[in-house]
């Protein structure tokens, strides 16, 4: 994806990477990449405006969780995993998702909660909504 800005028109443009054709266009950089995810992920699109929709404090991250899972970087986790070096069978690794790190974070889930080991997850910076702690990463493991 090339965002180009246009200060003449003082819009966010995005083309195609293969034949630099733009298909998206807005004011704002944000409006301009789910334009583009419209126009490229229409399914993962729409799983992502649902999600802001339904949800707003986690429209930002639900976009950047989108772009995770274009790039394909959601991959199946290992399963159950040792916890203080014991298997809890409660316990599953659900996902590994690459992030800005070399090593991918880590989506458990135990009992119905579903946790990430990055820092947003760790600092209590992802919202959260209805007793559910949302980072991007979890989002992009919802949406892949
Ligand atoms: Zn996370």
């Amino acid at each position: 994806m090339d965002i180009i800005y246009n200060p003449s028109t003082y819009t966010f443009q995005i083309a195609l990477p293969e034949t630099g054709e733009i298909v998206a266009e807005a004011v704002a950089r944000p409006d301009a990449e789910m334009a583009y995810l419209r126009v490229v992920a229409p399914e993962l699109a729409r799983k992502t405006d649902h999600c802001a929709g339904k949800f707003p404090a986690l429209t930002d991250r639900a976009r950047r969780a989108a772009f995770i899972v274009l790039a394909g970087h959601v991959a199946a986790g290992r399963g159950i995993v040792a916890l203080n070096g014991r298997m809890h069978r409660t316990t599953v690794e659900v996902a590994r998702v690459q992030g800005s790190q070399p090593e991918p974070y880590s989506i458990t889930e135990a009992r119905g909660v579903l946790i990430c080991n990055c820092p947003d997850f760790a600092d209590a910076g992802a919202p959260v909504v209805e007793g559910t702690r949302y980072c991007k990463h979890v989002l992009a493991y919802l949406l892949a």
